[in-house]
């Protein structure tokens, strides 16, 4: 508990993006006594990833339970993996809850960031300035949807989106629509278009993907009025949900060979249990290790890709016409709708924005080769500067929520320390970056994403976008700031103006 006593001043406070950790940033400032927050929004509600993605289908494969602010329970869930909607909305409540949602300033996109001396000053889109202390950029990782490099793409007459940007003006049913993408989001996606009314649904798939099963739950009121009345519950939920899928799941991807044989026997009976026809089932197995690429976590794509209307094309794409996509066969595939969704940039983070550092420093330069960071927070050059689910933060199929907390708990430290003098800016050092960095490459190894796939985890050097060690090792790397790894400065006065 801070003492207020103590405080000698209370910093400026900008966040950028009022998503998940936007908002979660919000409340500690708040419980923190810190007033001078400002929240800008580049679009009109709260939200981020879940107000972005609202195709047919989108869920949440990490359990409700767990995918909540571990301060925040939610007895409401309806399901045991919530649908998108319904995290939209719990996070629209935690938002209004703490007084948050009217204070943002929506609409409202921060096109630069630019650091002077100790202060952070800030211009957007609507032209406001802003100078603050301290800068959390609050903007996610995968939100700069990717679009596919497909010869003609621009030529296709019918409708055609990308998942996370989808067009509900596009009626479905009774239509050709061919979507590319196997991933988390196109499986969740498939079955609600291959069930939708007289559709015809052509699967354009690159490389297939391990899914296990885990059964979805819908909670009945009589099981929400347990989880009400009981305080103690939803906590047991998150904790108890929370190891067992870091026990699974983080493990898998970080070298455990008793978890990788365990969730491979899974998947393999998953797929062989489930598609009856071989030649299909072999056309969906992939030839790399299970966790590779992400893990997924579904029930319903494997029934719904043995209807008649769906159509499994393994040809690669040739090009796209205006027809629709014609295949390395000679093959013409025409559709009325084309669905995208071949996934986002990972390392976009909070570009377009223009990010400049001290001494005029360039985010893009210094990320010229690759998007490095100091413990995923901090980076070298920005000082005061705080990037919230930065590089190397995600892990396996973890909930991103417990990394925010985390980060956010490690970043409220630094601020306290500021609040009592300590300096006026601080930054990592190069050589703690350089460490850090390191330290990443050396978990690599060990990891099961380097067994020879390609996924989003990798970035262009083969090196990991995620976090290679496990859980408990995230939370003590991040438990306190060292300040060995970081330079502190003092701020210079501003030259007094002459009254000449
Ligand atoms: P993704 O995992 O990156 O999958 C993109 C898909 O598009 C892949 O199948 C990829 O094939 C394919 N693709 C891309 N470019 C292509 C091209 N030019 N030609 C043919 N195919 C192409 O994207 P995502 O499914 O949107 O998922 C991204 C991440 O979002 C997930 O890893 C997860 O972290 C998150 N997510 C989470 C949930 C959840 O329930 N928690 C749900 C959805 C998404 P290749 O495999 O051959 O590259």
């Amino acid at each position: 508990m801070t003492n207020e006593t103590q405080i000698k001043r209370n910093p400026r406070v900008a966040i950028i993006g009022a998503g998940m950790t936007g908002i979660l940033m919000a409340i500690k400032l708040q419980e923190a006594g810190i007033r001078q927050v400002t929240i800008f929004e580049k679009k009109d509600k709260i939200g981020g990833t879940w107000r972005e993605n609202t195709y047919p289908g989108v869920a949440c494969d990490v359990p409700a339970h767990m995918y909540t602010y571990s301060f925040e329970p939610n007895p409401e869930w309806s399901n045991r993996f919530a649908y998108g909607h319904e995290i939209f909305d719990y996070f629209q409540r935690v938002s209004d809850k703490y007084g948050i949602t009217n204070t943002i300033n929506y609409n409202e996109e921060v096109t630069e960031s630019v650091y002077d001396n100790g202060c952070w000053h800030l211009q957007t889109s609507k032209g406001q300035m802003l100078t603050v202390d301290f800068v959390f950029n609050c903007t996610g990782i995968l939100h700069k949807p990717a679009f596919p490099d497909i010869k003609g793409i621009n030529s296709f007459k019918g409708d055609m989106f990308h998942t996370a940007q989808w067009d509900h003006s596009v009626e479905l049913k009774g239509k050709r629509i061919g979507i590319i993408g196997t991933g988390s989001t196109a499986t969740q996606v498939i079955p609600r278009l291959i069930n939708t009314e007289g559709t015809e649904v052509s699967v354009f798939q690159r490389t297939p993907q391990w899914i296990i099963p885990f059964p979805q739950k819908d909670y009945s009121d009589k099981d929400k009025q347990r989880v009400r009345n009981n305080p103690m519950l939803a906590p047991l939920l998150h904790k108890f949900y929370s190891k067992g899928f870091r026990e699974l799941f983080s493990k898998l991807v970080t070298g455990s060979k008793a978890q990788q044989a365990m969730i491979s026997r899974l998947a393999k009976w998953n797929l062989k249990r489930s598609i009856k026809d071989k030649t299909l089932r072999q056309k969906l197995t992939p030839e790399y290790q299970v966790g590779c690429k992400r893990l997924i976590i579904n029930n319903d794509f494997y029934p719904a890709i043995q209807k008649d209307n769906a159509h499994l094309v393994t040809e690669s794409i040739d090009q796209i016409t205006a027809k629709g996509i014609q295949t390395k066969d000679g093959k013409l595939h025409e559709l009325d709708i084309l669905v995208l969704s071949t996934g986002f940039d990972p390392f976009a983070f909070m570009r377009p924005m223009n990010l400049i550092g001290r001494d005029g420093l360039d985010i893009n330069q210094v990320w010229q080769n690759k998007a490095v960071s100091y413990k995923s927070i901090l980076l070298p050059g920005f000082p005061n500067f705080f990037l919230m689910l930065g590089p190397n933060t995600p892990i396996g199929n973890n909930s991103v929520i417990s990394m925010s907390e985390t980060q956010a708990d490690y970043a409220m430290q630094l601020i306290e320390d500021w609040r009592h003098q300590q300096f006026d800016a601080v930054e990592p050092t190069e050589e703690a970056v350089k460490a850090f960095m390191a330290y990443i490459k050396k978990g690599m190894p060990n990891t099961v994403w380097v067994t020879g796939c390609n996924s989003w985890y990798l970035d262009a050097d083969g090196d990991a976008a995620s976090w290679p060690y496990s859980w408990e090792q995230w939370i003590t790397d991040m438990k306190t700031p060292d300040y060995a790894d970081l330079q502190q400065h003092r701020v210079k006065p501003e030259p007094a103006i002459s009254a000449a």
